[in-house]
């Protein structure tokens, strides 16, 4: 699309957003439609600052933990999850999880841990209470981020209870709050295609619903570039907004790339997203999410360098130092594991934003 012809079809759109209007499912079209990615980017910084987002660019400190790699699933993205029998199974008990929690502690003194598993059918939810449990008392000043809303329905059927008597139980063990993850796209044309096993999207909205309702916050993500289209990407989106509408509870949205090294998609022929498109789902995600507080551009996804980048096409947080991460690294990141903050202060300082270092539910810690 000529820049000319982009900025007119947008004409419509910025002035909703100038006006503080809803955009609406064919708006999203006309949005990830277009190929102008700088008017896109302009367009979304826009919305970001009329609602109110200043300078502030965040970051948390955290360690990335899996205590089992062991799922019933089979999701056919994913590059992480084993059978019991396969080599590179692991299952961790509380105590060896803790152990390792406790000594990257003494290095990095981070103030969350994000925690999310397979869907091992061996263990029961006391495994998970118990963990958290004993992080709890070990690590007391620590935020626990934890467990998937597919992990607590997950536990739900182990246990033959409802999300909520689960959310109950892990809620008096210490968690703090819930992980985006399990999302995918929810259209279930996709997920018969890409994620037959898991479950109907709708449980995932219920899973959200109640933990908001619990007072348990949540975040929310969207796994694109795979078999999906652009119209079930702005569905999923509206859908997001729709639950933070009724619940209130999602504190950012991530939106994922697909990443197919080591799955079967790789077999096919699928390559990795472009730095386009991962810009695109950017600004299109903060323009359409007008009621859920802040986007992630996920360093560990798009590398540090295109992060920086997304700081002006919508996005006001990167996530964190990210001690020890495994989903994204088996399925082909290559952005390392671990970013000192020092690097994240200079790059978000080099966007010529304001770094400012968050615990989890973006009280700030610090200001550079
Ligand atoms: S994405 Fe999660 S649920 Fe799906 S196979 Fe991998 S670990 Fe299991």
């Amino acid at each position: 699309m000529a820049v000319l012809d982009a900025i007119d079809t947008l004409a419509p759109i910025r002035e909703k957003v100038e006006a503080g209007e809803r955009l609406d499912f064919e708006d999203g079209l006309t949005l990830i439609e277009c190929d102008d990615l700088l008017a896109l980017g302009e367009l979304a910084d826009l919305a970001r600052r009329v609602r109110g987002g200043g300078d502030e660019v965040y970051f948390v400190q955290n360690l990335y933990l899996n205590q089992t790699n062991v799922c019933r699933v089979k999701c056919k993205f994913c590059a992480f999850a084993r059978t019991r029998k396969q080599e590179g199974a692991y299952t961790l008990s509380a105590d060896e999880l803790v152990e390792e929690a406790v000594a990257q502690y003494e290095r990095s003194r981070f103030t969350e841990i994000h925690c999310v598993n397979g869907e091992n059918p061996h263990v029961d939810l006391e495994f998970y209470a118990e963990v958290l449990r004993k992080l709890r008392s070990a690590l007391p000043d620590v935020h626990l981020k934890f467990y998937t809303a597919s992990e607590i329905h997950h536990m739900s059927k182990l246990e033959g209870c409802t999300h909520e008597e689960v959310l109950r139980v892990l809620k008096d063990a210490g968690l703090g709050s819930l992980p985006g993850g399990g999302a995918e796209i929810f259209s279930e044309r996709v997920r018969r295609l890409i994620a037959p096993g898991k479950e109907h999207p709708d449980e995932w909205f219920h899973v959200h619903d109640t933990a908001h309702r619990l007072g348990i916050p949540t975040h929310c993500t969207m796994l694109y570039g795979h078999v999906e289209t652009y119209e079930e990407r702005i569905d999923h989106l509206l859908r997001l907004r729709e639950q933070q509408d009724a619940s209130g509870g999602f504190l950012a949205f991530i939106p994922l790339a697909f990443h197919p090294e080591n799955t079967v998609f790789e077999r096919r022929g699928f390559t990795f997203t472009t730095g386009a498109d991962d810009l695109k789902m950017i600004a299109v995600s903060r323009l359409m999410l007008d009621n859920i507080p802040h986007i992630k551009a996920y360093w560990i996804m798009m590398g540090l360098p295109m992060a920086q980048i997304a700081l002006h096409f919508g996005a006001d947080d990167v996530q964190g130092t990210v001690v020890r991460e495994e989903i994204f690294q088996a399925a082909g990141a290559t952005s390392g594991t671990e970013q000192k903050i020092p690097e994240l202060v200079r790059t978000i300082r080099e966007a010529g934003r304001i770094p400012v270092q968050r615990d989890t539910l973006y009280n700030e810690l610090r200001r550079w």
